[in-house]
């Protein structure tokens, strides 16, 4: 991964270095912003099919004036799904030319492949490695979603895109939790995955200055999208495949999960938290509130209290209202008789949300507000999805990142969240800037699954 040297040194347009955002005023950011979301609106425009087709339908043209922006804006939950409904089906390697087809649809790069498909691929996770090999070219990269919907987000990325997204997390997790390169990090995920921003967040902690030595990853979930979808149990194949999927791996992967990996993600944990504490180093332990739980339930019952290193951290994906019997007030509780300070202190633990098409997240700070970078133009819409104009509004949660989706894909989402947005004021932490406020952040559709808040 290369160091900064600007954002636009990666993209076909100016843009300044995402870190110069955080020294501009608030009038220069802005227009900067708007200059940046114009100019990549226009660069998309001409070269991403998906994209001209949706937004020209709203009648807008390549040159976007400020009042056409909520315009632009795509449902984060329908971009990246969109081949179930022209193909026809939520399994595209059933497809495999069909979904070649819709993605060459969806960037903003010529797609060529090298190579002829087959004409259906096993899993889901085969098909991506296959039209990943077959456009080597850009460095292409396929992340998805978790998968525990059953209806699977696949995001494209190229280097250039996942360098920016890196770069992203990174600056957000130095400025927003604290982060130097002297932290030790487990994250309670596979080290290899598809699932966005579990990816993401890896590459940003390199960003970070973390040698890679000091990231580790427990293998605490099935790494597959296939996997994650076989086990939740909610969509199965059709015919004969689908019986065994539910009659034979639905069971079995369960089982794994509960009995296998959930332990071992502990116990990989907690023999890189002993010595680490041993040693005084400061750690972000990142992972769901469950699983943290799942680490703290460990070291209570076995009587353990573990000291910490001050500047240690507890950092959580997916909210922190966790779905346990518990409730997260009483998870919470119990991470704080679990770990220490080394000064007595209790160890914050802080919520990063994402949403998995996003290349950036908002992490919470120590007044428990979600800090949105200020790379990022982010609105709040109202039931006619016009942008909410006041300082501190509540609404749908959308974004305009125009820098995130690279040279592949313009980033202006409609989120499928509901927060409170506060703008133009500063945090009682004192950082200046934009921010959703703490547990202001609801799904709008709660059952679907759909764009969770950094589900990882
Ligand atoms: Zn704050």
């Amino acid at each position: 991964m290369t160091q900064a040297t600007g954002a636009s040194a990666r993209l076909p347009w100016a843009a300044p270095a995402l870190a110069d955002f955080w020294s501009m005023g608030d009038a220069e950011r802005e227009e900067l912003l708007l200059r940046s979301i114009t100019a990549a609106h226009a660069y998309h425009f001409e070269r991403n099919t998906a994209y001209r087709n949706t937004v020209a339908a709203r009648g807008v043209g390549p040159w976007a004036r400020s009042a056409e922006l909520p315009r632009l804006l795509r449902a984060t939950s329908q971009v990246f799904t969109s081949y179930i409904d022209i193909l026809g089906t939520p399994f595209p390697q059933d497809q495999p030319a069909g979904f070649a087809e819709w993605l060459a649809e969806q960037v903003s790069v010529e797609l060529r492949p090298q190579h002829h498909f087959r004409s259906r691929y096993r899993s889901l996770e085969r098909l991506l490695r296959v039209v990943e090999r077959a456009y080597s070219g850009p460095g292409l990269e396929l992340l998805t979603s978790s998968g525990a919907s059953g209806r699977v987000r696949v995001v494209p990325r190229d280097r250039a895109s996942t360098d920016l997204a890196a770069e992203s997390f990174g600056l957000s997790f130095q400025r927003y939790l604290g982060m130097g390169a002297d932290y030790t990090a487990i994250l309670m995920m596979p080290e290899r995955t598809r699932i966005a921003p579990a990816r993401i967040a890896r590459y940003g902690m390199l960003r970070v200055g973390l040698t890679p030595d000091r990231v580790h990853c427990t293998t605490g979930f099935l790494a597959s999208s296939d996997q994650v979808r076989v086990r939740t149990g909610r969509t199965y194949r059709t015919g004969w495949r689908g019986g065994i999927e539910k009659r034979v791996w639905h069971p079995a992967l369960t089982l794994v999960q509960d009995r296998l990996l959930d332990a071992q993600a502990v116990e990989s944990a907690i023999s890189r938290l002993i010595p680490a504490a041993a040693h005084g180093e400061k750690v972000l332990l990142f992972g769901s509130l469950t699983q943290l739980h799942g680490i703290a339930s460990f070291l209570l019952d076995g009587g353990r209290t573990l000291t910490l290193a001050p500047g240690s951290l507890l950092g959580t994906g997916g909210g922190t209202k966790g779905a346990h019997a518990k409730g997260a007030a009483g998870l919470r509780e119990d991470l704080q008789s679990a770990f220490r300070l080394a000064d007595g202190g209790p160890v914050p633990v802080r919520d990063v949300y994402t949403v998995a098409d996003a290349n950036w997240a908002a992490m919470q700070c120590s007044q428990g507000n979600y800090h949105i970078p200020p790379w990022v133009h982010a609105v709040t819409l109202d039931d006619d999805e016009a942008i909410q104009k006041q300082a501190r509004a509540t609404g749908q949660l959308a974004f305009f990142d125009p820098c995130g989706g690279g040279d592949l894909f313009p980033a202006f989402f409609r989120t499928a969240d509901r927060a409170t947005l506060v703008r133009g004021a500063d945090c009682p932490c004192g950082e200046p800037g934009n921010y959703l406020e703490e547990a202001s952040i609801e799904p709008i559709d709660p059952p679907a699954g759909a764009g969770c808040a950094g589900r990882v």
